[in-house]
């Protein structure tokens, strides 16, 4: 494949939304991408926390050829067999009762947002407004913009929808003070991914849920990237023992077909009636049939405590970089992890010569590199990683 070509056309013809490394790939096996020159990579970015089972994994690839052959679409004016078999999955076994299919992250934050601004206005209550985290990240839609309160993805296109109330992180004393009597829910990721993997504090998550609870606010956790077993567990809250009563989920929903997912318990999962909400694609038999896969691999005893070894593993390696001075923290909680640098070397320097040296990793807000490889990933494969990273870094004269 002409990877000029391919470049060329992609430079003229798409909207200039994305500043790209310079890599195109044509397939994948496990965690192993190759790229129109045929070169290998192992990868630590998993399309951003998306690939959990990996490239090419057989069990999904026939998954999803089968259900093609069958049925890609047919609305959800119809009843959907992996669509019901897949709710019945997400809450059986789970703290939630209902769930409702979007297909992306953003569009999911949104029906959260929607549902609970139902909840509210059907009994009465003028409780618009959610209280999120500064630096967070829910999106980019426009009221996901006003989620999320970063003035550099949103000051181009305000005035943004109303009604979004900001503390900072792990502020629990903010928090309290901001939780007036207009709002109706509080919205957190309980590892903020994009701004630079930091996880929530267990006091704050904590004090937030048994504040909200004492409130009768409700509690949104964002969990599109640390969801589906990213953390070593399948929800990230179930390492704080609290239960939120709304719970997103999307990137590795599906193992990178697209799909989001809003999954509530009490009153407030019945708060849509029909006609409040809905979606053309979502859910639709070929997402589900592939989130059935991953949901039904992901969602056992046996590969969440994987997981949760590797993840050990990986954070082990990492630590041993703190004897570099410019690494400044290593954060995170199972394969989602992240290590913060000094200013004096951007993680960007440190992405493009990983991805020389056959290695993707992602970066994230604060200067930090950001590492969330398919949950496949072996424990070869990250020493190999670990070590070309420490090569690197030891070449580093700064
Ligand atoms: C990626 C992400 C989103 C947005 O998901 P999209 O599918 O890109 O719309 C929202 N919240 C969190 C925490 C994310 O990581």
């Amino acid at each position: 494949m002409d990877f000029d070509k391919i470049k060329q056309a992609e430079n003229s013809c798409y909207m200039p939304t994305f500043s790209r490394y310079n890599i195109c790939f044509t397939h994948g096996k496990g965690a192993k991408l190759y790229d129109t020159a045929g070169k290998e990579y192992t990868d630590f970015c998993a399309g951003i926390a998306v690939n959990a089972l990996g490239h090419g994994d057989e069990e999904l690839v026939s998954a999803i050829a089968e259900q093609a052959k069958k049925l890609i679409h047919a609305s959800n004016l119809y009843y959907n067999a992996p669509q019901s078999e897949l709710a019945e999955r997400l809450t059986s076994g789970t703290i939630f009762s209902r769930v409702f299919f979007a297909n992306s992250g953003a569009e999911a934050n949104e029906g959260a947002i929607k549902l609970v601004r139902k909840y509210w206005k059907a009994q009465g209550e003028n409780k618009y407004k959610v209280l999120c985290a500064s630096d967070a990240f829910h999106g980019r839609t426009l009221t996901t913009l006003a989620a999320t309160g970063q003035k550099k993805y949103s000051e181009p296109f305000e005035p943004l929808p109303d009604g979004f109330l900001h503390i900072n992180y792990n502020d629990f004393p903010a928090l309290k003070r901001a939780l007036t009597d207009d709002v109706g829910a509080v919205m957190l990721e309980p590892i903020q991914g994009e701004s630079g993997v930091t996880p929530a504090s267990y006091d704050f998550l904590v004090n937030t849920y048994a504040l909200c609870k004492e409130r009768g606010v409700l509690l949104v956790l964002d969990e599109i990237q640390t969801g589906v077993g990213r953390t070593g567990k399948f929800f990230c809250f179930e390492h704080y023992g609290i239960q939120p009563d709304v719970v997103t989920l999307a990137k590795g929903l599906a193992g990178g077909v697209p799909i989001g997912a809003v999954l509530a318990r009490g009153p407030v999962a019945t708060a849509f009636a029909p006609g409040d909400h809905g979606t053309t694609f979502g859910g639709n038999p070929l997402a589900c049939a592939a989130a059935n896969v991953v949901v039904r691999r992901v969602g056992t005893p046996e590969f969440l405590s994987r997981i949760e070894a590797l993840g050990q593993h990986l954070q082990n390696r990492l630590m041993m970089l703190r004897k570099y001075k410019f690494v400044e923290d290593v954060r995170g909680l199972g394969l989602m992890r992240g290590v913060q640098l000094s200013e004096k070397l951007k993680n960007a320097e440190v992405v493009g010569r990983m991805a020389s040296a056959g290695f993707l990793l992602a970066t994230a807000g604060r200067n930090s590199l950001r590492f969330v490889p398919p949950l496949i990933v072996s424990e070869k494969e990250i020493d190999d990683m670990a070590e070309k990273l420490t090569e690197i870094f030891a070449n580093t004269n700064i």
